[in-house]
């Protein structure tokens, strides 16, 4: 027989394939990104119905099948409620979940892409953060647990420590006053340690602190740099923020 396994997580899209089953793709921590089938899922009386929407978090058990994965049971702790009744915040909410399915693996250990999504998730529905500042920070984290943000505390030129700098996007990394080009985006002190906060830490503390607007946006335009680079077109989910924001 066939063994369970038990996975946490949420659900990054929920869809219908025939008249009663969806097919329901997680990002786990144990597993990274996994699809199954819920079968029976799109009855509304099933138990299933409510557990396989998309944001819902919890634990979720999955039967090895031949072919995929089939869920048979969830645990959800949270649907995210306050963010899906409003409508801007759920595209945001969509766009992070579009982009942490982007880059998690399959078969691998994802905890803390899982982790980042919860608390970005949770910044996002609660009201002290803007909706911006919160995009921001889960941007930047994502790059850094994958590998694409560089070192902003020393010059990639000379080595000396950056207080205050500048970031070349020739080199991709950040460099003091002496060392920088022509075309280089202006760090100021504040903007090169929101880098390094969010990069040496994780969870709750990332959305433990406000920005100026000046420093938002020079920390968005060296994100939006490095975040570009990463993919050969822009997430669906992001162009509908920019219709409902009226931005861009
Ligand atoms: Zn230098």
């Amino acid at each position: 027989m066939a063994v369970q396994i038990t996975v946490t997580g949420v659900v990054l899209s929920s869809m219908p394939i025939d008249e009663a089953d969806k097919r329901v793709v997680l990002l786990t921590r144990e597993m990274g990104r996994v699809s199954c089938f819920a079968r029976g899922a799109k009855r509304m009386n099933s138990p299933l119905s409510a557990k396989t929407r998309t944001f819902a978090f919890g634990t979720f058990t999955l039967n090895p099948g031949k072919n995929a994965f089939s869920l048979s049971q969830a645990e959800i702790s949270d649907y995210f409620e306050e963010l899906v009744k409003d409508i801007e915040k759920t595209a945001y909410g969509y766009y992070f979940l579009e982009l942490a399915g982007n880059f998690a693996r399959e078969n691998a250990d994802e905890s803390e892409l899982v982790s980042l999504l919860y608390f970005s998730l949770k910044a996002l529905g609660g009201n002290t953060l803007p909706a911006k500042l919160v995009q921001r920070v889960f941007e930047i984290k994502l790059l850094a647990i994958n590998g694409f943000c560089p070192d902003f505390s020393v010059c990639a030129v000379c080595k000396k420590p950056v207080k205050e700098g500048f970031f070349r996007p020739d080199l991709m990394q950040a460099v003091d006053s002496d060392c920088m080009k022509e075309g280089a985006y202006p760090l100021s002190r504040s903007a090169l340690y929101t880098f390094r906060f969010i990069r040496e830490n994780s969870g709750k503390r990332l959305f433990s602190f406000t920005l100026s607007d000046e420093v938002l946006k020079e920390v968005e335009a060296v994100t939006e740099f490095l975040l570009t680079h990463t993919w050969d077109r822009e997430p669906e989910s992001r162009k509908m923020i920019r219709v409902l924001t009226g931005e861009g």
